[in-house]
């Protein structure tokens, strides 16, 4: 992984779960990262600085709304200036939300569709050039065993990953002459905030205490019964980087305990 030493990837969503974890497999190797998110501005600097002295590596943060391509643009064009390049591209950044279709606000709709499925769009538009010309770039999207099945109350979060995953395959084959390899990789349940929501919302609707809730969850998707850890994620997102995989493209790796299997 030393081969990585030096360079910069940016993970959008990185104040917290799966986002974070990758962030901070990456700087653990001497990768420089730039951070993004949402979250108590103090609270995200004290994280950054933390990372950046801890692992000896370059780190910042831009606060770009993921819904916003203006926003994405920029950040990715301003990594490039600040590091010298973008290595590196991890769309993490996702939101949920659920209700049966007929009910579904369209507000959510359009929000879910422009953070979970178009942001990666834009932020992949912005990278390739600087990547084409340095010829290396390693491309992650993080969908989800949602891109691959489905699951009823979810037609956004669905279709988003859907799209993520058709997005994944498309740009990978125009790269693929190029060093550049584009892949997704689809986690079953993580316990991160996202997932604490349903847990509760499940509890609360079924009147069952959050440790059932949880179990039932689990118990519902994934044939092992257990989550999936955010820093297991950040693992996969580095042998997607490594030399092993380098001719490993337009593919996802599943991290869902059996439950795509199904
Ligand atoms: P999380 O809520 O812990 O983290 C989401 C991150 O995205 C946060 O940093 C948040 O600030 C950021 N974010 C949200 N809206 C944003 C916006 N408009 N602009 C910029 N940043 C924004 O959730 P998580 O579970 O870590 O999810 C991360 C990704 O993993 C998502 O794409 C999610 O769909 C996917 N995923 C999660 C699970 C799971 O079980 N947790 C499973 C499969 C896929």
């Amino acid at each position: 992984m030393h081969m990585l030493q030096g360079k910069t990837a940016i993970v959008t969503g990185s104040t917290s779960g799966i986002g974070l974890g990758i962030a901070e497999s990456f700087a653990a190797q001497g990768v420089n990262i730039l951070f993004n998110g949402f979250g108590d501005k103090a609270e995200i600097d004290k994280l950054v600085g933390g990372i950046a002295q801890k692992y000896k590596i370059k780190a910042a943060y831009s606060a770009a709304d993921m819904s916003k391509p203006s926003e994405i643009k920029a950040m990715v064009l301003g990594a490039e200036k600040d590091f010298g390049s973008v290595d590196i591209l991890v769309n993490n950044a996702g939101i949920q939300f659920t209700a049966p279709v007929e009910e579904f606000p369209e507000e959510k709709w359009d929000a879910i569709l422009a953070i979970n499925l178009s942001s990666s769009f834009h932020a992949i538009k912005a990278a390739i050039p600087g990547m084409k010309a340095r010829k290396y770039g390693r491309i992650i999207n993080i969908a989800s065993a949602h891109g691959l099945v489905a699951s009823p109350n979810k037609s956004a979060y669905v279709a988003a990953k859907h799209g993520l995953m058709g997005l994944t395959k498309s740009v990978a084959l125009e790269v693929a002459t190029h060093n550049i390899t584009v892949n997704a990789i689809c986690p079953g349940w993580v316990h991160t905030p996202l997932v604490q929501k349903q847990i509760d919302d499940r509890a609360a609707k079924e009147g069952i205490s959050r440790d059932q809730a949880q179990k039932d969850l689990l118990a519902e998707k994934e044939p092992s019964h257990r989550f999936t850890q955010a820093s297991d994620i950040g693992a996969i997102a580095l042998f997607l980087c490594s030399d092993a995989a380098s001719n490993i493209t337009a593919t996802h790796i599943s991290a869902d305990g059996g439950w795509t299997a199904q």
